[in-house]
């Protein structure tokens, strides 16, 4: 847990999460990130990737105050899909990552958080209704 250190806010529900203050399936944890299941998944495959540390709202406040901490966050979803067999899936191989970014995405939670989704075919994001 010290990776946590003051970046740890109660009111977050990704903080209380990575602090075990909420239960949650957990499917990789190293000493950066939290991997875990997504609780209403929009795809067979549907887990989150967080860093475990607090203090950064979005992927652009990401991005902006620590690059390296994105890449690596990339890195870390590209080998969970890997773990979860998304990229030797015997019928269909891929994934896609999804980083929702304020309101118009549908952004809830403000810690940010890579969707890692896969396991079925996915259909082209673009095609949806709106
Ligand atoms: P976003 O809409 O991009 O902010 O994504 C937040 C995601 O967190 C949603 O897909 C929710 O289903 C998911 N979520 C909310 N509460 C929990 C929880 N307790 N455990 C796991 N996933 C959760
Ligand atoms: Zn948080």
């Amino acid at each position: 847990m010290t990776s946590i250190g003051s970046a740890f806010d109660e009111s977050c529900l990704f903080c209380r999460i990575v602090a075990g203050q909420i239960p949650a399936t957990v499917v990789r944890d190293s000493e950066e990130f939290l991997t875990f299941r997504d609780i209403n998944p929009q795809a067979p495959t549907h887990v989150l990737v967080i860093p475990k540390a607090h203090g950064y709202r979005d992927v652009g406040e990401l991005a902006a105050k620590n690059p390296e901490l994105a890449g690596r966050l990339l890195a870390e979803a590209a080998e969970v899909a890997r773990d979860e067999g998304l990229t030797d899936h015997a019928d269909i191989s891929g994934y896609r990552l999804v980083f929702n970014t304020d309101d118009a995405a549908g952004q809830t939670v403000y810690h940010v958080h890579l969707h890692v989704l896969g396991g079925d075919a996915l259909g082209h994001f673009g095609s949806a209704e709106h």
